[in-house]
């Protein structure tokens, strides 16, 4: 089975196509469904429905006999066309309807099916208190994307299908329900209440929702169409300050994308136990309810932002514009990530969008190196939300954001204006996209989709410079690592601008400036030589670093110490920094250590904390330490974090003074507790008993309960760090336990994983055991959390127990993930245990080494002093 692991014509990356993976085609159309009319009555105390399915549809062809809808775990009643009963066949899957009348081109058949639905396993999601749980709100919500729309009922359930929808359902009268487009009746009914939702502009079955329960309504509103945020009772104040930008996005986006919002209202509602952070249904955004912010939460957390304007994005992106089959998922996540950058650079600065971008790069980045590599567009998988993965939606918006740099600003606009204006109320594939740029702008970027779209990876470039003096000359050599010397398959072929960077002294400001060329890079190794009137201060490869790329820069370290504090990109700034922890050395750490208190962006701090955290000498310490003081709440944060890779009593005690104190931000709190627990783990000249560690997490666990369950997850991510702690693993289990709020309990669970690797066989057993009970747990979360813990085990045991729990789970995504958990399991078994002891003597060695080098350093620099 290896062999799927690792397919070695994919320049050494793992697949993507799993075993079972196979190409996906929308089926044939029997005709274009008009119209979807549901008529529902809950049940909401037996986690039932029962009721009515009417689909217009018009056929495309004479002599259909035969029409078959998706619609899984339903109980069928009856099947009337034009109000005649119809012979049918239900396996569980698929509704096979017989036609008596053979259907004729341009006369419509009136579908109705009469079915009811018992606790469904997906598609509709029943909440409600339980005696472990007995205050969670009761709520009934839909989830379609992407193909569980026929769980709930019975559909042609694929994106290719465009309709009107109409929704009406009873629900008791205490409960509001939500649906697409506008509410067009209420009626009282007794105990009941009856709700009439009718949606006019069409749109494909996976958008269409319904969310129940007793939710506050806040009501704002944008050009004079209601814009409405649901949430429970008692969060209303929340509500206002997690969505209340949302008009002047709505605003931002129907400027950007050159289309007003289409749709009659704009409601958004947040959900219990939601399983995605948000889902885009047509006008009624579903919302998870963790994203609901306090006024704490709200100092620098941007995700919830970032999701609102995500969502809201895709009501043109997705919504108006629909993907025609899910393999060009990534027109629409691309675009919705993308807005996401847009959005920081209109609300915040540039550079705050710039470094946005990098961090979206990143995440891309990361799963190319350790996960698989893939072409953005594949219809080979074995289920479509395999595809919603961070090649669609990061890199998806990096390959957006090289489409605006090669067009420039004006263009890239009028291309996007005219993709939507040219194709609202359709479906689009990727070919659209590209003809829609050709049309407007007159450029083809087919080579651009080529090397980034249609193949999967991106360049690794090596740069180098050197100056001639005598010549005036300066030389880049840029090589693409990923390439191998003998082959020009992974080769891009981009024009890239290099900068030469000076500066200009005024009165009171250092300014400074770039002489920029723009060269073609296409080979493995090119010497690009530039004639230059003076030597430059630095040198900026990729000004703007608008390609989705890594870099390396192999500088001396004067022209990397002039980037750091001088190139006007934050991005090249934090590539200098990179390249200058590279180097280590005292110089590097007063440049970084100067860096952290000067950089006026505080995205560059963050990476520069990061930076002189790699530095193996002590006297990074004293840098990085001052960063504690920074007024930014997220650089505090990266500084505690970066603490954890600097094991000395003095990081320890500089960590615990700021978890006794406290901080303004609660994950700068949660950084601190599980950065105390790494420090501990370490073998420190002066080491704090570990019983006091552990009680100190201890009473975070009992005292810091708050929002999100953010600072306690802290605490048991420390304690998870104590890996041979009997004590801490007693901590934990208790939290896997029922009834503790969920947040906590996912992250417990999560940890039982790393815990693991340094207990006892019996705590190894007890581990299992807990795991291979949570296991049984249905909810997706748990599965999630469960799965995640069991793939950082080094044990086959864990591996048996991801094996059932991927064939038992409804769920594509758990089933993936404990695929490749079972993998990294497989590997850790045998080499992991033996490595880690030796790794711990090295760490031991280098620790000692690194004191050594320190005193040596500074014995040097008084001498030369
Ligand atoms: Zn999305």
């Amino acid at each position: 089975m290896s062999q799927f692991y690792f397919d070695t014509d994919n320049n050494g990356h793992k697949s993507f196509e799993l075993p079972g993976a196979r190409p996906h085609y929308n089926p044939d159309r029997p005709g274009q469904v008009e119209h979807i009319f549901l008529d529902l009555s809950l049940d909401i105390a037996n986690q039932s429905y029962h009721g009515s399915c009417n689909i217009r549809l018009l056929p495309i062809r004479n002599g259909i006999d035969r029409l078959t809808l998706d619609a899984v775990n339903l109980n069928i009643q009856s099947v009337q066309v034009d109000e005649e009963s119809q012979n049918f066949d239900y396996d569980g899957e698929q509704l096979s309807i017989q036609l008596s009348q053979p259907t004729q081109v341009g006369e419509r058949l009136l579908i109705a099916i009469a079915y009811s639905v018992e606790k469904p396993q997906r598609g509709i999601y029943f909440i409600q208190p339980d005696k472990h749980y007995p205050n969670k709100p009761t709520q009934v919500w839909t989830q379609g994307e992407d193909e569980d729309s026929r769980f709930w009922f019975p559909c042609f359930d694929y994106p290719g299908q465009l309709s009107t929808s109409e929704i009406r359902v009873r629900v008791p009268k205490n409960l509001i329900a939500i649906s697409n487009g506008e509410l067009i009746d209420t009626q009282k009914d007794g105990n009941d209440k009856i709700y009439h939702w009718s949606q006019q502009q069409i749109h494909p079955t996976y958008l269409m929702t319904l969310a129940v329960g007793n939710f506050a309504e806040i009501c704002d509103e944008w050009q004079g169409k209601p814009v409405t945020y649901y949430v429970e009772k008692e969060r209303e104040k929340d509500a206002k300050l997690s969505m209340g930008k949302t008009p002047r996005m709505m605003e931002f986006l129907s400027e950007k994308y050159g289309y007003p919002y289409a749709f009659p209202k704009y409601a958004q509602v947040c959900v219990d136990d939601f399983i995605f952070g948000g889902m885009e249904n047509t006008s009624t955004t579903l919302l998870t309810d963790r994203c609901l912010l306090d006024e704490r939460a709200a100092l620098d957390n941007r995700t919830t932002e970032s999701l609102v304007v995500h969502e809201l994005a895709h009501q043109w992106f997705g919504d108006l514009v629909v993907i025609k089959h899910w393999s060009h998922a990534w027109i629409k996540e691309g675009m919705a990530s993308y807005s996401e950058v847009m959005w920081t650079e209109h609300e915040y600065s540039l550079e705050e969008a710039a470094y946005y971008r990098l961090l979206e790069a990143r995440s891309y980045l990361g799963e190319d190196s350790s996960r698989y590599r893939r072409p953005m567009v594949t219809h080979i998988y074995r289920e479509a939300i395999e595809l919603y993965d961070r090649h669609i939606y990061e890199k998806g918006s990096c390959v957006y954001h090289m489409i605006r740099a090669e067009l420039g600003e004006e263009l890239f606009w009028q291309a996007i204006q005219t993709f939507v204006r040219d194709n609202a109320h359709k479906t689009v594939e990727t070919i659209d996209l590209l003809r829609a740029i050709e049309k407007a702008t007159g450029r083809n970027l087919a080579f651009l989709f080529d090397q980034y779209v249609y193949r999967g990876g991106h360049p690794d470039f090596k740069v180098t410079y050197s100056w001639d003096g005598d010549a005036n000359l300066a030389k880049v050599t840029v090589t693409q690592t990923q390439a191998q010397a003998d082959n020009n398959k992974y080769l891009f072929d981009l024009r890239i601008p290099i900068g030469f960077g000076y500066t200009q002294q005024n009165e009171t400001t250092t300014d400074s400036k770039l002489s920029t060329f723009t060269v073609r890079v296409n080979e493995r190794e090119q010497s690009f030589y530039f004639p230059l009137q003076e030597k430059p201060l630095f040198i900026s490869f990729d000004v703007g670093n608008h390609f989705l790329k890594t870099v390396s820069l192999e500088y001396p370290v004067p022209e990397l110490k002039a980037q750091l504090e001088f190139d006007p990109d934050p991005l090249s700034r934090i590539y200098a920094a990179e390249a200058l922890a590279k180097k280590g050395g005292l110089e590097p750490i007063k440049a970084l250590s100067a860096a952290l208190q000067n950089d006026p962006s505080w995205g560059v701090r963050i990476e520069v904390a990061k930076q002189l955290a790699e530095i193996k000498l002590d006297q990074a310490f004293d840098g990085l330490v001052s960063g504690l003081q920074d007024k930014n709440a997220l650089v505090r944060r990266a500084v505690v974090q970066a603490l954890a890779k600097i094991k000395t009593y003095e990081s320890y005690k500089a960590v615990k003074g700021l978890l006794q104190d406290g901080d303004p931000s609660y994950y700068v709190e949660a950084a601190a507790a599980h950065t105390i627990g790494a420090i501990a783990s370490g073998n420190l000249e002066e080491k704090p008993k570990e019983e006091k560690v552990i009680k100190l997490l201890k009473s975070v666990l009992e005292e810091r309960a708050g929002w999100n369950e953010v600072v306690r997850s802290g605490a048991v991510a420390g304690l998870a760090e104590l890996k041979t702690s009997e004590a801490a693993l007693n901590l934990l289990l208790e939290y896997t336990k029922l009834g503790v709020p969920q947040p906590l309990r996912l992250a417990t669970i999560r940890a039982l994983g790393k815990i693991s690797v340094g207990q006892s066989p019996v705590n190894l057993e007890r581990i299992l055991e807990r795991l291979a009970e949570l296991a049984k747990e249905t909810f997706f979360l748990t599965q999630v959390s469960v799965v995640a813990a069991l793939g950082q085990m080094e044990t086959p045991k864990a591996g048996a127990i991801l094996r059932s729990l991927a064939d038992q789970t409804p769920d594509g995504r758990v089933r993936r993930q404990a695929d490749e958990a079972m993998a990294n399991v497989q590997k850790n078994v045998g080499t992991e245990s033996a490595l880690r002891s030796l790794r711990e003597e090295l760490d031991q060695l280098k620790q000692q080494n690194q004191q050594l080098v320190s005193r040596l350093e500074n014995l040097e620099a008084k001498a030369k002093s």
